[in-house]
């Protein structure tokens, strides 16, 4: 094994969380900080070849390679895990900006009210109308600790939106940078109808740019031109704030952040409670060692738990005994895409954005009263006008056209497709002591390594929710005006073949203490203070909201806790 020269601090994974990390480093410290890739260089200009749906968004060619490395996938310990062979149900991305380059860009503040959810439950409602087989914990951290860190991180990113215009929000402590996106038709319908029975729609914080904006590092990105390849693409202009066009324009000009590409790092070293470095393969295939005193994954959800059992640190979770906390607590947001509605006039859908979206947060958290319903929790509902492209919007007639195949159905589906659009439901999902991370005993990747085994499937509580959801759902679009509506509201058992979300998160959940965590407060390691973990893997469950701006915040919040205190004094923050 090759022994590479010493760094200070080596980062696992060049995505959102990995290269802002390096550039706060970077920019407040003189450490000599390597951030090891496994995946390819990424750049603007790589984005100017063109949009080709087929490549990017069926075929996922900026999205992890599955021939190298997958997940197995089980709904419940009593059925037999296998690998998952095309990610569909979440895109974990690979190479530098990770998925944060192929990212939609919506970018809403949690509320207040996730943070502290166990606690303000009970309080509430009283303990007994926690669900079944829950694990719900509190993060251990407030929103007002966050909600400086969260200002900071819209204005690294430009985010556009309006202040005030979610009466569900936060308190913040500044508006946003850039004013909201243009909305599209058919989000602009929605907002309409949405007010009318009675809910405060808002447009989505996005991380499309509505104007030129420079931020804070002096990166200057352009306005978005509402082109629609936003989700799963990279942004040809660099309007969507990406890694690439957002941190790595600082990073080049750091001299002491160096970022290696092909490293795909396979353990943590560590002796005597220690870190000590990371294994890694790199592009010629040679096993090599990074030392390093201080060392941070970054890897996303699926392979911080993934690293952290391989190298054994910490106690892999047993749902057995209830022991241990490596894996434990996994979630992924209640995605219900279910709702199609079918107009008479064109909607204009090839205009839009990843976040141009029109929601509300009426039916959120815990913002309306749960006292007769029979779930906790909720949803927040929002029309997407993402830009309908070809391939994923051909082809579904509304329900009373009888023909399923022939040139009756193709006159109808090319009739529907500007008249056709879907409202999504995206809520809260509980953590239960049933759904959890852990090494296949079966399968394994490339390098001969363990794959990470996903044990997962809802309960009554996300059931209740959607149905309920779905109801309230059909009601605005019948406000607004649609002639046909399909949509159910059954919530079908999890289904690896479709899209949900990538808002995979826990398995490394931070908390109070180490009795209900793998992390404290700061992303450290309970156990080794020379190890962080970044990510949403820290989430104890999962807000209905995209996560990405809450992980960054954090990151920022960490960063500030290295340099502050534990470069000063190294050792537990907690
Ligand atoms: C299609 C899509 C749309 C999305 N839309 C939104 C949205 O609108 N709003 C939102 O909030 N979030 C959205 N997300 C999620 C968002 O992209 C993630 O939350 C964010 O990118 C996570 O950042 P991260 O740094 O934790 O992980 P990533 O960005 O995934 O980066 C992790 C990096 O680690 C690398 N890595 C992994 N394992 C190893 C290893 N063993 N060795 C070396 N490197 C490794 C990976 O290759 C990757 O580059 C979306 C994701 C997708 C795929
Ligand atoms: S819609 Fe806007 S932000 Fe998205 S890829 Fe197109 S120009 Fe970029």
């Amino acid at each position: 094994m090759k022994n590479l020269p010493h760094k200070d601090v080596v980062i696992v994974g060049a995505g959102w969380t990995g290269l802002l990390l390096a550039k706060e480093l970077g920019a407040r410290t003189p450490l000599s900080i390597a951030v090891l890739e496994r995946g390819g260089p990424r750049k603007t200009a790589d984005y100017l070849e063109g949009m080709d749906e087929l490549d990017y968004a069926i075929r996922n060619r900026m999205m992890q390679d599955v021939s190298k490395e997958t997940v197995t996938f089980r709904p419940t310990v009593k059925d037999r895990a296998l690998p998952i062979r095309q990610f569909s149900s979440f895109l974990p991305g690979t190479g530098v900006g990770g998925a944060g380059e192929h990212w939609n860009g919506m970018t809403p503040r949690m509320t207040p009210d996730c943070f502290e959810l166990r606690t303000r439950t009970i309080e509430r409602y009283g303990a007994a109308r926690l669900p079944a087989q829950h694990s719900l914990q509190d993060w251990g951290i407030t929103y007002g600790e966050l909600e400086p860190y969260y200002t900071r991180a819209e204005r690294l990113l430009g985010i556009s939106g309006q202040a005030g215009a979610n009466p569900f929000e936060g308190p913040r402590s500044a508006g946003y940078p850039t004013p909201p996106q243009k909305m599209a038709y058919f989000s602009s319908l929605f907002a309409e109808a949405a007010r009318s029975q009675g809910y405060h729609p808002h447009p989505m914080p996005s991380a499309n740019l509505s104007t030129t904006y420079r931020n804070p590092d002096g990166v200057v990105r352009p306005a978005c031109q509402y082109c629609g390849f936003c989700e799963r693409f990279g942004c040809m202009v660099g309007a969507k704030a990406q890694p690439t066009n957002t941190l790595l324009p600082v990073i080049a000009r750091q001299t002491n952040v160096t970022l290696q590409t092909g490293a795909n790092v396979r353990r943590i070293g560590h002796k005597d409670g220690t870190a000590t470095g990371v294994t890694c393969v790199d592009e010629k295939g040679e096993e090599c060692f990074q030392p390093a005193d201080l060392v941070v994954l970054a890897s996303w959800t699926l392979n911080n738990s993934r690293l952290l059992l391989l190298s054994r640190i910490g106690q892999a979770y047993d749902p057995a005994t209830g022991e241990g906390h490596v894996g434990r607590n996994i979630t992924h947001q209640t995605n219900s895409r279910g709702i199609t509605l079918f107009f008479d006039k064109p909607l204009n859908r090839f205009m839009g954005s990843g976040a141009n979206v029109a929601g509300f947060s009426d039916l959120d958290g815990d913002n309306f009263d749960h006292g007769p319903l029979n779930f906790i929790r909720g949803a927040h509902i929002f029309a997407p006008s993402y830009g309908a492209r070809p391939i994923a919007n051909f082809g579904l007639p509304p329900p009373s056209v009888k023909a399923s195949w022939g040139a009756e159905w193709k006159k109808h589906a090319i009739d529907a497709f500007d008249r056709t659009a879907n409202l999504v439901i995206s809520g809260e999902h509980l953590a239960y002591t049933t759904n959890y991370f852990d090494l296949d005993p079966t399968y394994r990747d490339a390098h001969g390594d363990p794959l990470l085994r996903m044990t997962m499937e809802w309960k009554d509580n996300e059931r209740n929710l959607i149905a309920f959801m779905t109801a309230k759902a059909e009601e605005v679009g019948r406000a607004m005006g649609a002639r046909e509506i399909a949509g159910s509201p059954v919530l079908r058992p999890y289904d690896v073949n479709l899209y949900k979300s990538t808002h995979l998160q826990g398995g490394t959940i931070m908390g109070e203490n180490p009795a209900n965590s793998v992390l404290n407060r700061w992303l450290q390691h309970w156990q080794m203070s020379n190890l962080f973990v970044l990510g949403a893997s820290s989430f104890p469950q999962n807000p209905s909201g995209n996560p990405t701006l809450t992980i960054l915040a954090q990151t920022l919040r960490t960063a500030d806790a290295i340099v502050d205190r534990y470069l000063k004094q190294p050792g537990s923050l907690a």
